[in-house]
């Protein structure tokens, strides 16, 4: 089994549920005793966001660079960057490591595609909706049409992953909000709505809505288990 390296924190909530899932799908998959082997850095996210916040993604791509390292030196065989957003620096992570990034639209891009839906709704933070590193690359790597809300509805679930799910707070009216958003993308038609960013799973899961989800932390771990197991 090879070992998989985590770059985590960005934010816990998430990690969690990325360790969780890993050492789930092992079991199921060898069962007994079996678990993952997991390499985790985990960064302090409150740093992390504020360079996101004053536009400094040089400096997130040198911080993320060096976490990366840590992992790789400590024995990680292909390296997990939990978040969605943080993939908008993948170029300067995986110049600074030897080992695969897998990166998570990819895995989501093929996913989606297994289902033969073409044209997805698209939510996550203001970065990963609006541009290229993330939207760009389902649409131009991997061909599909991608519907994202408008500028108001944007800034509902962008301002919910911070100020509520980062922190660990799930609230009904902010699940209400964005199954409305998702409706909304449906009568735009959207076939699904992919969950890009790796906390919304905590507020919206499939059992709230009949419009298929694509959760990008499920995907996301199930390809590094499936990589891991090879
Ligand atoms: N975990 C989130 C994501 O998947 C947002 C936190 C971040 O900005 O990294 O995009």
């Amino acid at each position: 089994m090879k070992t998989i390296g985590l770059l985590g924190g960005m934010s816990w909530e998430s990690t969690q549920l990325y360790y969780r899932k890993l050492n789930e799908g092992v079991r199921d998959a060898l069962g007994g005793l079996h678990s993952a082997k997991i390499v985790l850095v985990s960064v302090d996210f409150q740093e992390i966001e504020a360079m996101q916040r004053r536009g400094d993604w040089i400096g997130a791509g040198q911080a993320l660079a060096k976490a990366s390292r840590q992992v790789e030196a400590a024995g990680a065989d292909f390296l997990l960057l939990c978040t969605n957003t943080m993939h908008k620096v993948a170029g300067d992570i995986q110049e600074a490591i030897t080992i695969p990034l897998l990166h998570i639209a990819d895995a989501t891009a093929e996913r989606v595609s297994a289902t033969g839906f073409k044209t997805l709704g698209l939510l996550g933070t203001r970065f990963t909706m609006e541009e290229d590193f993330y939207r760009g690359r389902l649409v131009e790597s991997h061909g599909l049409d991608v519907l994202v809300p408008p500028d108001r509805d944007r800034e509902i679930v962008h301002r919910i992953i911070f100020d509520e799910l980062c922190l660990g707070r799930v609230k009904d009216a902010s699940r209400e909000a964005y199954l409305r958003i998702m409706r909304d993308l449906r009568e735009r038609g959207a076939q699904g709505v992919i969950e890009g960013c790796t906390e919304i799973v905590t507020l919206v899961q499939q059992r709230h809505t009949e419009i298929p989800l694509f959760d990008t932390t499920a995907i996301h771990a199930e390809q590094a288990v499936r990589e891991a197991l090879g």
